[in-house]
């Protein structure tokens, strides 16, 4: 929740603001497992973010923000706990996918931290349509990783650069994948194709200054055209379904 400071001294409150995202796992959780517990650092990481989102969207109940250990590489939001948690395991992941192609420890911790806040706000975005009830039309997959890149892309070169961090995980992780058994049936788009999506919000966001985006290896000439309209539709459709619930 979030109480805003008006020209005069007086405070208003967005009506529709009743929940907070709040760091450590939900009450329903807790009654299974009342030890379940976090790292202090892992929390002070965790609190920096809840404490932006709580400036900035509004919430009709509490949203739970956590890290797991969950027996697989993934990350989750859980409508029914309202949480959202990213494994150790994905974290793990992330880390080995850009060893191969760094030996720079503090450059690879970057890279891990760039991509883990993407996923984050994917994740974000699950727990956003479902507490709103927003529309969505398309794979629900492909809209919330839009929503991710617009989040990161917030205009800095830091932004940017943690934007094609986080795409190039998706590409690393498309190297292992068997193309004699895709998931065709899988509700996400092939890692290659995130990739490729990622790619073109990024350079379609500044076509002047990502013209290096584009290239054999990157992003085709072909696709790269299209990207400044992906990039211009993604997020003026993410602003218009979010209007009501950022707070000014
Ligand atoms: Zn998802």
């Amino acid at each position: 929740m979030s109480v805003n400071a008006q020209p005069g001294g007086t405070t208003v409150k967005n009506a529709l603001d009743k929940g907070d995202f709040k760091v450590g796992f939900s009450p329903k959780t807790k009654a299974k497992d009342p030890k379940k517990a976090m790292p202090a650092d892992e929390q002070a990481v965790l609190q920096e973010i809840a404490t932006s989102l709580n400036q900035l969207i509004a919430l009709p109940r509490n949203v739970y923000l956590n890290f797991d250990t969950c027996g697989e590489a993934n990350a989750f939001y859980d409508p029914e706990t309202t949480e959202i948690t990213i494994c150790y395991e994905l974290l793990d992941q992330f880390e080995s996918e850009f060893k191969t192609i760094s030996k720079d420890q503090k450059r690879i911790d970057a890279m891990v931290e760039d991509t883990l806040v993407q996923t984050f706000f994917h994740e974000l975005g699950h727990c956003l349509i479902d507490v709103w009830d927003l529309p969505a039309t398309g794979r629900e997959e492909d809209a919330v990783d839009q929503l991710a890149t617009v989040l990161l892309l917030d205009g800095s070169p830091e932004g940017r650069d943690s934007a094609i961090n986080a795409a190039i995980e998706f590409e690393i992780a498309s190297r292992s994948e068997n193309k004699a058994s895709l998931m065709f049936w899988d509700e996400h788009s092939f890692s290659k194709t995130r990739f490729y999506d990622m790619m073109c919000l990024v350079y379609g966001s500044d076509p002047q200054k990502n013209g290096n985006l584009v290239g054999p290896k990157l992003l085709p000439i072909e696709r790269a055209e299209r990207c400044p309209n992906e990039y211009k539709r993604a997020e003026r459709a993410w602003l218009r379904l979010l209007e009501p619930y950022i707070l000014k």
